[in-house]
């Protein structure tokens, strides 16, 4: 019995010098203090002793056990603090190496223009108004004095959601919705966002994005518009443009004017751009209709106004020369880089 508690420690402490993972000392553990392991069997062989050996096996058993368990923690935590250090040996941190580049994206060029054109009206004293994209047929027609044949009302030329919604074909029905809610005070106000139509060419996009503008006062007249659309176009495209009013036909304003701007690439002298005319059109406005106004309530011997609307795409192409609208929304990311 005595060579054999010899024989088994020996064995052990062997073994154990020779682990090298926390699994052999699992298996280690199993083999000697399991309920099969020698140890074990040892303690049940200890009925075959003769008494008086029975008090000294019993010790040498209980030492060899607690020996192997203080040895199994020892070389547990040996084996952890070497993992550690290879771990952080792995890890370690060349902080003189080169980091790697970040990327910077950059704002899409219709964000900036809509940012610059909004800068322009707020200093005028405008204010900013948002309407709904999924409008009521009344709103984005009726209220702005389309009559039920008007051709921008077929179905062929508006996304229809159902007999009396659509997604807004223009930024124009905010305008009804603020002189609705602002009757019979005055108004000011710019109105930016997107807008759609049927439309997929070169130079249209079935979404697109417009800014309108909506001035309701005592005493507004035509030279208003053109004084403010003026000191636009020369903060949007430099201060020797010059600007001219062509009488043209809208439902909802009377009388109406497309807007020119003096080409900024020939200056007026006439180049492909401006189709050798020295003239860019690039707006629509005119004096708010009497009807338009009667409809929310205001009182057109009273108040007068003026409206217009452009194409904040067009306003894009034009300040950055770009020739084809579906480059902006095709996110090119070379495209996209210059601005
Ligand atoms: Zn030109």
């Amino acid at each position: 019995m005595l060579d054999k508690i010899k024989e088994i420690r020996e064995a052990m402490e062997q073994e154990l010098r020779e682990a090298a993972s926390g699994d052999q000392l699992r298996e280690l553990k199993v083999k000697y203090l399991g309920k099969k392991g020698s140890i074990s069997e040892l303690s049940k062989g200890m009925g075959k002793l003769q008494p008086e050996e029975r008090p000294k096996a019993g010790q040498l058993l209980n030492e060899l056990r607690l020996k192997l368990e203080e040895s199994l923690s020892a070389k547990q935590q040996e084996l952890a603090e070497k993992a550690l250090e290879l771990k952080m040996a792995q890890e370690k941190l060349d902080v003189t190496l080169p980091g790697s580049p970040v990327k910077l994206g950059s704002r899409h060029p219709l964000t900036v223009v809509t940012d610059e054109m909004k800068e322009i009206f707020l200093g005028m004293g405008y204010t900013i108004e948002e309407g709904p994209q999924v409008e009521l047929d009344y709103y984005n027609f009726e209220r702005l004095n389309l009559p039920a044949d008007h051709p921008a009302r077929d179905m062929q030329d508006s996304f229809y959601i159902d007999a009396k919604r659509l997604l807004r074909s223009q930024t124009s029905p905010v305008q009804a919705r603020t002189m609705d809610r602002l009757c019979p005070q005055p108004i000011k106000i710019i109105s930016p966002g997107a807008v759609y139509r049927r439309d997929d060419d070169a130079t249209h996009s079935p979404m697109f994005h417009q800014m309108e503008g909506l001035v309701v006062d005592e005493g507004i007249s035509l030279a208003d518009l053109k004084g403010t659309l003026l000191n636009f176009v020369r903060q949007m495209f430099g201060e020797e443009r010059e600007i001219r009013l062509r009488p043209s036909f809208f439902p909802f304003t009377e009388p109406s004017v497309e807007v020119d701007i003096s080409c900024m690439l020939c200056g007026g002298k006439g180049c492909r751009t401006c189709k050798d005319t020295g003239w860019i059109e690039i707006l629509g406005a005119g004096m708010v209709h009497p009807h338009v106004l009667e409809m929310s309530g205001y009182d057109p011997e009273k108040f007068t106004g003026f409206a217009f609307g452009m194409g904040v795409e067009r306003i894009a192409m034009l300040k950055y020369g770009i020739d084809d609208l579906r480059v902006m929304f095709e996110n090119d990311v070379r495209f996209l880089q210059r601005f």
